[in-house]
């Protein structure tokens, strides 16, 4: 497992493969890895002969006041477990600086239409900043395919729809959400949560999960829906809710009902603290 940091060596390293024909899967991540990571990994690997595992902390996806100084950096940890879990050619992990000149004014990569609903109002420029860091990693490591988790349900949409409304030639693979055994989703900020934010987060899991049993019953209404979520996140007397939102999975529109044959993801952020916790379930297809 190689570690690259400059820009000209990880396109070179790309390069040398295309030119042998071996095809490429680009992980994108902020590092501090974990088990949800890993899952991402594995599935490159099932897609690609190499793979490129990229980590850095972006900051132009971080609202002024968001976590970006106290989000967890530990590169050597990093790659020693990228290195047990096996199957990762290269670390793609540039600096700061590599990515960000002080004096750059770089062009932003901004997807419309995907935004209005879920984390987009409530993180200003946020998917700008992922959009574009995307679309960069992209033309930096080159790959045929590049695997996010739906997690970032949000996130996955909006880099898909950057990559077919810029004809990018790249396959985009969503990884379903890998959870703790008491439900709540990996993430590397739940590292900040306390004992008992910890024990009252499974909360966000257990509303998501009973929206996606009262769909399988037969509720339609989005209402009746959102609000059973609300209602289990306010059990937690820690929890304090950003938004449930039931929306239709490829436009990400609010609806009021909920349409057979569509899809359908019902999602939630919640604060605990200064620290902000998403889930979500996404619904193929609801039924008849
Ligand atoms: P991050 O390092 O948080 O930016 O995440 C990097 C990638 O890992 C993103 O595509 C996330 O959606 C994905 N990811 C994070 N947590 C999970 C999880 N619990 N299950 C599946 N994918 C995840």
């Amino acid at each position: 497992m190689t570690i690259l940091a400059s820009i000209e060596e990880m396109q070179a390293q790309s390069d040398a493969w295309r030119r042998k024909s071996f095809s490429i899967a680009l992980v994108p991540t902020m590092g501090a890895l974990h088990a949800g990571h890993m899952e991402l990994v594995r599935t490159a690997r099932r897609l690609a002969d190499r793979v490129i595992v990229s980590i850095f902390v972006n900051p132009t996806q971080f609202a002024p006041g968001e976590d970006f100084e106290e989000y967890p950096r530990d590169l050597e940890t990093d790659c020693r477990i990228l290195r047990e879990e096996g199957g990762v050619d290269v670390v793609f992990a540039p600096h700061l600086e590599t990515m960000y000149p002080p004096t750059s004014n770089a062009t932003k990569v901004e997807v419309y239409g995907l935004t209005d609903t879920l984390c987009g109002p409530h993180r200003p420029g946020h998917f700008t900043g992922v959009a574009t860091i995307v679309a960069r990693l992209l033309n930096i490591c080159k790959p045929d395919f590049a695997c996010f988790g739906q997690k970032d349900i949000q996130q996955f949409a909006i880099v898909r729809k950057m990559v077919k409304d810029l004809n990018m030639d790249v396959h985009i693979e969503g990884v379903g959400i890998v959870r703790e055994p008491d439900g709540l989703a990996l993430s590397s900020r739940n590292r900040y949560l306390g004992e008992e934010a910890r024990r009252q987060s499974t909360v966000l899991s257990m509303a998501v999960t009973r929206a996606a049993d009262l769909i399988a019953s037969g509720v339609r209404s989005a209402s009746v829906i959102e609000d059973q979520m609300r209602e289990i996140i306010e059990t937690s007397p820690l929890a304090d809710l950003q938004y449930v939102e039931v929306v239709d999975g490829e436009s990400l529109a609010r609806v009021r009902e909920l349409t057979p044959g569509r899809s359908a993801i019902a999602a939630t952020a919640v604060y605990f603290g200064e620290t902000r916790l998403i889930d979500n379930t996404f619904i193929p297809k609801v039924p008849d």
